[in-house]
């Protein structure tokens, strides 16, 4: 169910962001230049990822590609432990290095696992050409509609690995579901891996200011009101 869940809130998100008439955007296939090393996801994003690569048989194809460089982004803190340090006005610095290499995934400037990328890159979009140097343009109501879409999806995976790609769908290896894949690697790198996730966090309250509140509570409002095996999203989010 919580898959389900996840697919719709991708859904509900594409759809709004599509209804936005003053969100001009430049994107298209083959720029790529946000298809960095630092994108963060939740388990499920992780399964379902996984098991894209096993039905696609590429699963030696995987394992050369996650060993190839293990030095990328390692966040501090979730997006939602730092929503709940901000609501709770502590002064923290969620910033870590970021790593400028292409993720693994890219290839000739596509995306080889695009049917199933997680929210972290669905939600990447300029309104202007970006590129070394040239940072992307995004409005104000989009980030902070992005954010909050990004609170409610690590919800969802509350409890399970959270944290830089490489190492959740390493660390995710220890499921039997994916043994075939586990076996190409090296239980070590696993093990590290699984060290260096964090723990999805329950949403602790919106990030939203008083100026974008406004554009973005329509966005909530249709995720949480969304049905799947006839229950709205909103009470099977607060487990009722
Ligand atoms: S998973 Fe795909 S869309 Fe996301 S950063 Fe990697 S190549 Fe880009």
């Amino acid at each position: 169910m919580k898959h389900r869940i996840l697919h719709k809130v991708y859904e509900v998100f594409e759809k709004w962001s599509n209804e936005q008439a003053d969100l001009t955007l430049v994107c298209e296939k083959g720029c790529s230049s946000c298809c960095t090393q630092n994108v963060t996801i939740t388990a499920l994003e992780g399964e379902d990822i996984l098991r894209y690569i096993m039905a696609e048989k590429l699963t030696d194809w995987f394992s050369v590609k996650l060993t190839q460089n293990r030095n990328h982004q390692r966040p501090k803190m979730t997006t939602n432990d730092f929503a709940k340090a901000c609501l709770d006005g502590r002064d923290v610095d969620p910033e870590s290095p970021s790593s400028e290499s292409s993720c693994p995934f890219l290839e000739n400037n596509s995306c080889t696992i695009y049917p199933v990328r997680p929210f972290s890159c669905r939600l990447f979009v300029s309104s202007k050409k970006c590129g070394l140097g040239q940072p992307a343009l995004i409005p104000d109501y989009y980030l902070e509609a992005s954010t909050a879409t990004t609170q409610l999806v690590e919800h969802l995976g509350q409890k399970e690995y959270w944290g830089n790609m490489l190492d959740v769908l390493l660390a995710l290896l220890d499921i039997s579901e994916f043994r075939e894949t586990s076996e190409k690697f090296n239980n070590s790198v696993i093990m590290q891996a699984r060290m260096q996730t964090l723990t999805a966090k329950p949403l602790p309250g919106f990030l939203l200011s008083e100026e974008e509140r406004a554009r973005v509570a329509p966005l909530i409002e249709a995720i949480f009101a969304t049905e799947v095996d006839g229950k709205c999203v909103e009470d099977i989010l607060n487990g009722k």
